[in-house]
Order: C-alpha cells, then structure tokens, then sequence
C-alpha cells in the first residue's frame, strides 16, 4: 500500500480528506512510494496557529537550558535507534547511496541536535562595563516562529540542522521539506515528540513550493525565516521575507572552482576533486563541480580523473557498494544530460547503461576552454564534472571568481604563500585548502554573491533565532542632570 505523507500539525498528523494529492516517486526505478496530501493556506494557518498558542504557553521557550538540552540530545539518540529505517526511507525517496546516508546523513542529522545542544550550554554572552558606572548586558530571546524550508538533495542533513538551531535557542518551526522527499520525515517528527518536544512546538507541512511553501513564508504571524535550496527560490522567499519585514536567512546554489596546483599532493588532490563533484550524486551545494588545473599538469591530471570516473560504480543505491545512484527526477535528469549538447564530453554525456528505468546518469566529464559558457556558470547539480586549465595562480583566481556564485572554493597547493595570497583573493563563504568537504558547524556557514544571504552555525545561528535585548543598570548613584529647576 502507497504511504500517505500528510502534515504534522500540533502533536498529530492532519486527516487527508480534502487535500490534493501528489504521487512521490522513487528515481530508483520510478515506481511510487509514496504521495503526499499537500498542506494549503489552512493547514498551514493551522500550523503557524499552534505554534504561536505553544509559544504563549511557553513549555518550550521558557525551559531551563538543561531541559532543552536533555530533550535534544534524545532526538539524537532516537535518530541514531532509528538510523535504519531513516537511511532506508531516505535512499528509496531520494536515491542517495545508502552507504553514504548510512554514515554520513544520518549521523549528521544525530550530531546536528548533539551540536546545538552542547552549544547552548558553554556559549558566552556579552556584556559591557567600559562606560562607568553602567554595566550593560546583552540578553537573547528566541525569535517567535521560524519557518524552515528545505531541499531535497540531502533532506534530513540539511533540514535538522535548520530545525535544531531553532529549537535550541527556545523556538517553535514549522518544517517544509522539499515535495520530493517527504517519506524520511514522517519518523523524524513521531521521534521528536517521542523525545519531549511538547505538542505545537514543531510542525511540519508538506506540499509544493509555490502552493504550501509560499503560504508558510508569505504567513504574516512568521518571525524567521530559514531558507536552504536554489537561487531563484531564494529570491521569492526574499520578497515574501522583505514584505512583512521578517528576519531572513538563505542558504543557496553554487558552481564552486576546485582548484588544482603544480605544488600539490596530486594523489590526494584527485580523489578528492572526484569525491567533491562525484558524492551525494554530484548533487550538492558544495561540489567543486569547476576544476581548475595548471596546464603544466592538466593532461595527466584529467585522463586519471577520467579513468576514476569510468570506474565509479553506478547502481541501485540500496546497493551498499554502489557509489552513484541515479539523480532525484526526471527533470533534473533532463536538466543534466541537456548541458551535454554540444559540449567537449571526454566520458559520460548520456544516461548510465544497463538502466531500463531510474534516472541514471553516467558519471560526466567535460572540458571547457573559456569559463564564460554556461558549463562553467550554471550549478549542473548532478555528476558532471567540468575542467578548465589555467597558466599560473593569478589567472586561477581571476577565473575561480568570475561566476556569480560564491558558496566555497577548494584549494590544492602546498606552497603557503600561495596559499595565503589564494584564500584572500576568493571570494567564497568557505575556502577549503588541501581537503574536501569539512563542515565545522561553529564556523558560519554561507555564501557570497548569489550562493546566499547570512549564515548558520554556532553563534550565527544564534544571531538568527535570538532576538537580542540589551538592558542597562547603574553600578552604584550618578549625577543626573537636574532640568527643570528653575
Ligand atoms: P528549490 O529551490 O527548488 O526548492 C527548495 C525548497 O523550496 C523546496 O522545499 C521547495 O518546495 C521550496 N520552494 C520552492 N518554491 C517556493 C516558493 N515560491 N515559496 C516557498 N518555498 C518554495 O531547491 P531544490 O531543487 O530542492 O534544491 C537544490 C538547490 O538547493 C540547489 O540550487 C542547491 O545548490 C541548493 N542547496 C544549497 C545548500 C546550501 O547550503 N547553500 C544546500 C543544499 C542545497
């Protein structure tokens, strides 16, 4: 029987009577697996409407830090009980290679709670006693209601790290996952409330975005909004935040240059350069997805990168040894394989054979001679890969910055001053030097230009969901000026 994704309203799931009904489909192999009753203007005034009625109540926001931080740190342990049937849900609904939702996602997601939880508990807050006699403290509130609206490519990773941010500093959410990968959230929410969130406190509505994610950001009774998939949705939500003067933070695309040097560790440069464009399908915000590689370099460089991606194993993600599954939709393989079209393919470029169904690309690798062609300027978001020579790091950086985007940058060289001179050329919110993908969730978290607006993680996080009041008390009597006395 097809299972009913429905919204999580107030402790309950909402009865599916009167609503549209969506088919979700596996890329695996296409069938349905699920369908969700899509959440409309009611359902989700229902939601902001317990949210703010929890908040008055106050269970939540006015707990003592310890209570809150107890209740997180179950979440993580019930979702680490549960990481199976998460993984299993989220490789069915999403594709994503079961070995690297097994390790990585789900105990992201466990971590994501665990960090905000410890977080909470050691971080400082400011006060001031420079201006004598006056000691001025800076106090924090949490916001009200915050709406998380988040995407599909990585749906628990990406959306408990939005989720616990909010509730740790005493708020309520309202989740909206993207409408192509409801099923993993279904035991998420039921794990939460198992672990003490009171009822009202977190909601989840599922439905399309410009139907159930537009009602839940254009609400006027919204505080914050926290906002992770692709640029020109993130424009939308701008509007809608803008409109009613909302707190605003936005997570978005990328077209990252992954930058190779004659002075790097060339072994470790190229399985990384293949990890970063290759995991998680070649779908992710973060994929070095430009190479970049000297020309002195570059022959070698790229036929090896090219054998590794001949050699990727593509297949059923539920495979534990598959390392690609297929990308999320039929879309999104139309998408991909359309920016094969008259490009210099040097392997992939079609769909992956011995697939009769399931939207399976062939891991791609494509050659570029100028940086300005769409190849070199639109996030692909799938495994192609697109390399592009350079004749030292100056002409590197120049094209590492030439793109409207500016979530990361990777950089391989071990020569320091290069280094030193690299990191603060790029313009980028992360700079990876001689690694891949290593998130610190206390560093802030965001990008340049297009690729964002704000950051998440550790204090700005915490910037995000507090509302900062500063009060101000006398330290001992002083001389106020006496008006008025004739
Ligand atoms: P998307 O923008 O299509 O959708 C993201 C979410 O927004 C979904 O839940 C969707 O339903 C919702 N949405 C769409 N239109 C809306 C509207 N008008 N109002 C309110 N909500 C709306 O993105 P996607 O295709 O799900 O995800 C892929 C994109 O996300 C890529 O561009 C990727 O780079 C980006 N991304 C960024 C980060 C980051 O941290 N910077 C992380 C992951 C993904």
């Amino acid at each position: 029987m097809i299972e009913t994704c429905t919204s999580y309203i107030a402790g309950q799931w909402v009865a599916v009577a009167q609503q549209e009904r969506l088919p979700v489909i596996s890329p695996i192999d296409e069938t349905q697996v699920a369908e969700i009753a899509e959440a409309g203007e009611a359902e989700v005034g229902r939601a902001v409407a317990a949210a703010r009625a929890a908040f008055a109540k106050g269970e939540w926001c006015n707990a003592p830090v310890g209570h809150r931080q107890q209740v997180l740190r179950r979440i993580a342990q019930l979702i680490r009980d549960n990481a199976d049937d998460l993984a299993e849900r989220e490789c069915r609904n999403a594709g994503l290679p079961m070995k690297q939702i097994r390790e990585r996602h789900v105990m992201r997601a466990a971590a994501n709670f665990e960090f905000f939880a410890d977080f909470i508990g050691q971080v400082p807050n400011e006060s001031y006693e420079q201006e004598a006699p006056f000691l001025t403290i800076v106090r924090r509130e949490p916001v009200g209601i915050a709406a998380l609206v988040a995407p599909w490519n990585a749906p628990l990773a990406l959306a408990t790290m939005e989720m616990a941010g909010a509730l740790a500093f005493g708020n309520c959410c309202i989740l909206k996952p993207s409408e192509l990968t409801p099923l993993e959230f279904v035991p998420l929410l039921e794990l939460m409330s198992e672990a003490g969130i009171p009822d009202g406190v977190v909601s989840l509505v599922n439905g399309r975005g410009p139907v159930t994610g537009a009602a839940l950001v254009g609400h006027p009774d919204i505080d914050v909004i926290a906002f992770i998939g692709g640029t020109e949705t993130g424009r939308h939500i701008a509007r809608a935040a803008g409109g009613n003067l909302k707190k605003y933070v936005a997570e978005l695309g990328g077209k990252s240059a992954n930058i190779i040097t004659k002075q790097a560790n060339l072994e470790r440069a190229l399985d990384a350069a293949l990890v970063s464009i290759f995991s998680n399908n070649g779908q992710q915000c973060l994929a070095g997805s430009r190479i970049l590689v000297d020309e002195e370099i570059a022959e070698d460089f790229i036929a090896k990168f090219v054998t590794r991606a001949e050699n990727l194993k593509v297949g059923d993600p539920r495979d534990p040894e598959t390392e690609i599954g297929p990308v999320i939709s039929k879309a999104q393989y139309d998408r991909v394989l359309s920016f094969a079209e008259g490009a210099d393919i040097l392997t992939g470029g079609k769909r992956a054979e011995g697939f009769d169904k399931g939207y399976y690309v062939a891991p791609t690798v494509a050659r570029a001679s100028d940086n300005s062609i769409p190849l070199c300027q639109e996030e692909i978001f799938g495994p192609f890969a697109t390399f592009l020579t350079f004749s030292g790091i100056d002409e590197a950086l120049e094209i590492a910055n030439q793109s409207e985007f500016g979530l990361v940058a990777y950089l391989w060289c071990d020569d320091m001053p290069t280094v030193m001179r690299a990191q603060d050329a790029l313009k980028a919110g992360t700079i990876w030097v001689n690694t891949p993908l290593a998130r610190d969730l206390r560093a802030p978290f965001g990008g340049y230009k297009n690729s964002g607006v704000g950051r998440t993680g550790g204090l700005s996080s915490r910037n995000l969901f507090t509302e900062e009041k500063v009060v101000t008390i006398p330290l001992r009597d002083f001389p106020i000026a006496k008006l008025g006395m004739g």
